[in-house]
């Protein structure tokens, strides 16, 4: 398989290229078609797998294909994980395969002053990368609305439940409109997790790695 094959628009395989990304990694071969038709898609993987680039590519692509202006404290896409880390890695990958493309992203973390964030979404965002409580001030304080959210991912949901996050998340979900694709990874899947992705994916396609 070649990235070729997904059919992505013409500048997310130009920056693909300036990744040297040649070959597409397990995670990436079974979920990015599935996520391109619109399925929500449970990924069961580790971090290292390649699996920022299986949500980040379809999720840009759909960016492309449908551009809309940015709404007003709103956001098209969220991108839920656990630390303030490993949502900067993801926003940056974000901004590295859509460096092409013109695309509004940003974070929201603990950490950083709730000014700063009420400021950066207020004009509107396509992509907002947030660790669940910092996303929930930011609603709760109406800086931010969900109703426009098209896509959610929540990523390494199992550590998301170790570290206390189930309740926030389910209010999130509680405030986005139902009709979204929804990309759920964890990197193991016990019980709890499995009813969460059951309560929050529509008939999920299952890949794992
Ligand atoms: P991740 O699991 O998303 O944290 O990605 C792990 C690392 O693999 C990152 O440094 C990516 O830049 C790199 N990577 C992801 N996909 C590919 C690919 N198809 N070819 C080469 N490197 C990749």
């Amino acid at each position: 398989t070649s990235f070729q094959g997904f059919g992505l628009a013409e500048p997310i395989a130009r920056a693909l290229v300036d990744e040297n990304y040649v070959t597409p990694t397990p995670i990436q071969a079974q979920t990015i078609p599935l996520a391109l038709e619109g399925r929500d898609v449970i990924g069961i993987a580790q971090t290292g797998t390649g699996k920022t680039a299986a949500f980040a590519l379809p999720i840009l692509n759909r960016l492309h294909s449908d551009p809309k202006p940015t709404v007003r404290k709103s956001c098209r896409v969220l991108v839920l994980s656990p630390t303030r880390e490993l949502s900067g890695q993801i926003l940056d990958s974000f901004k590295a395969y859509g460096r092409h493309m013109k695309v509004a992203s940003d974070l929201a973390i603990g950490g950083v002053s709730m000014g700063r964030q009420v400021r950066a979404v207020l004009p509107g965002l396509d992509v907002m990368v947030a660790t669940p409580g910092r996303l929930l001030d930011l609603v709760n304080s109406n800086a931010l609305r969900l109703n426009a959210v098209e896509v959610l991912v929540l990523d390494e949901a199992d550590r998301m439940l170790d570290m206390g996050f189930i309740h926030d998340i389910r209010k999130i979900v509680s405030k986005l409109p139902k009709d979204r694709q929804t990309l759920f990874f964890s990197a193991t899947m016990p019980q709890q997790i499995a009813e969460l992705a059951a309560q929050m994916l529509r008939d999920p396609a299952r890949v794992s790695v």
